[in-house]
């Protein structure tokens, strides 16, 4: 147990029938019985946690003020799943840029991959969302109503009713806080400070909606799911056996200097030779710090965040007994066994090699960009017809997208083959700002010209700002 936990969670386990129990412990919030383990972990203040505090105040500050950063008038980061409609760093992308997306993702997961196999679970431990709102909002919350502040730790006896009560109350507030932030990245800002001052919930039920089922999804998993989140749900935690390799950076227990742990004898004129201790003296302060519950002189664990709590808890240890720190530090599988660290290996040579590769085939495609997109989308109904002078004609509609931030005029400057005629109810388009625009349009072609029922046809675009582009369809025929 990482805390002073009720005695009778340990009897209910001594009592679960023979068949029921685990040999061991399974998972580090699991007792024997299969009952929540509370994880309560102590505070250990040292110059790591430092760092982390202050790494999260500024996180805080970005998670907070960033979807209200503009570029050219343009939001600097907005996923509107609505509208279809994706800018990154001021890039606007759409559901035609299939392959600007897939080249995106594929770099965001190598970068990742690349990023872990030099450091590890850096991301878990200072820049989650997940570590930064649980251990430097919500718990300190906790240990504010369980008079547990700045030290951690269980309470020392039963929290009163109303505490909790209020302690929820306070995660609630947050909760809805967050839950406008979360969903300022998916609607915008200007447009969820519209939804607030000027409508009720009853005008945007589904804005409200989701609003409402993120803060119940908030509160449930910082109130009560917590490192369970980061041990059970999150498919980056789970990925980590094969994103690490030996050389990766890791929170580690010296085992050579600490072994054999021991509790601190004093040398005494009774007993003047004691048998051979390492530097842990067992006194427990890595695992009760540890807010997933662990034991990191275990080894390497799917469950170790790199929090680097234990590292303060133990440096702490050290200083105090006179031992130099460091028993617990950032290390490699790799160092610990004596090997020499290599910042050259496979990995760290192909991730980045494929990652440049796909960013340049991205770079030169985003600068390559036409300022509008046209697609051709044959009509529902009859397929073609044919005319009283032989003419095969097909009804289509030419949808045209304007990737500009000014409205742009576009014409259609011609069709290949030239034998295919087209008509149109007007010469030319205006299409707005970001907007769309979709037009019908009928394509005539001589029958002689089909072959096998087909005649792939070029429709030829332009706009009032010179640039070009050819749509592609396919005209079907006798
Ligand atoms: S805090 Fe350090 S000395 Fe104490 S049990 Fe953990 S490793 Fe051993
Ligand atoms: S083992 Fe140490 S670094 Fe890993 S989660 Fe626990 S306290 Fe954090």
């Amino acid at each position: 147990m990482t805390t002073s936990e009720p005695e009778s969670r340990t009897e209910a386990t001594e009592a679960a029938p023979e068949l029921l129990k685990a040999k061991g412990r399974v998972l580090s919030t699991l007792e024997n019985d299969g009952s929540r383990r509370w994880i309560k972990p102590r505070v250990s203040s040292g110059s790591l946690h430092t760092r982390r505090m202050w790494f999260a105040a500024f996180l805080i500050f970005v998670f907070t003020v960033l979807p209200f950063v503009k570029v050219g008038g343009r939001p600097l980061l907005l996923i509107d799943i609505l509208n279809r409609e994706f800018i990154i760093f001021g890039l606007r992308l759409l559901p035609t840029d299939t392959l600007l997306m897939a080249l995106l993702m594929v770099s965001t997961f190598l970068g990742i991959f690349f990023f872990t196999a030099l450091f590890g679970r850096v991301w878990c431990g200072w820049a989650c969302p997940q570590t930064v709102y649980m251990e430097f909002v919500f718990r300190p919350i906790e240990r504010l109503f369980e008079g547990t502040w700045g030290r951690g730790g269980a309470p020392r006896g039963k929290v009163a009713g109303w505490k909790t009560a209020a302690k929820f109350a306070v995660y609630f507030v947050i909760s809805f806080y967050l839950a406008h932030t979360f969903l300022a990245y998916f609607v915008g800002v200007d447009k969820l400070i519209t939804w607030i001052w000027r409508s009720t919930p009853l005008e945007h039920p589904i804005a409200f909606g989701i609003i409402a089922l993120v803060t119940v999804a908030m509160l449930f998993d910082f109130g009560y799911f917590r490192e369970q989140t980061c041990i059970i749900a999150c498919p980056y935690g789970r990925f980590q056996s094969v994103l690490l390799d030996r050389q990766s950076s890791i929170v580690a227990y010296h085992a050579q200097r600490g072994e054999p742990r021991g509790k601190l004898k004093k040398k005494s004129a009774e007993l003047p030779i004691l048998a051979p201790q390492g530097d842990c003296i067992d006194c427990g302060n890595c695992v009760t710090t540890c807010p997933t519950g662990i034991d990191i002189r275990d080894g390497l664990q799917l469950e170790c965040i790199n929090c680097t709590q234990c590292i303060d808890a133990c440096d702490a240890v050290m200083t105090k007994i006179g031992k130099p720190i460091g028993l617990i530090r950032y290390s490699s599988q790799a160092r610990d066994e004596g090997e020499r660290w290599h910042l050259l290996r496979p990995r760290v040579i192909v991730y980045p090699l494929i990652l440049t590769v796909l960013l340049s085939v991205f770079g030169i495609l985003v600068a390559t960009r036409k300022s509008f997109e046209g697609v051709m989308l044959r009509n529902p109904g009859l397929p073609f017809q044919v005319e009283a002078n032989g003419e095969v004609v097909n009804s289509f509609r030419l949808a045209l997208t304007n990737r500009s931030d000014e409205a742009d005029t576009i014409r259609i400057v011609g069709v290949e083959p030239s034998t295919i005629r087209f008509e149109l109810t007007t010469d030319s388009f205006e299409v707005p700002a970001n907007g769309d625009r979709t037009e019908g349009i009928r394509l005539f072609a001589p029958k002689n010209a089909f072959v096998g029922g087909r005649l792939p046809a070029r429709i030829l675009l332009e706009s009032s700002r010179g640039d070009e582009r050819a749509v592609s369809c396919t005209i079907v025929g006798p």
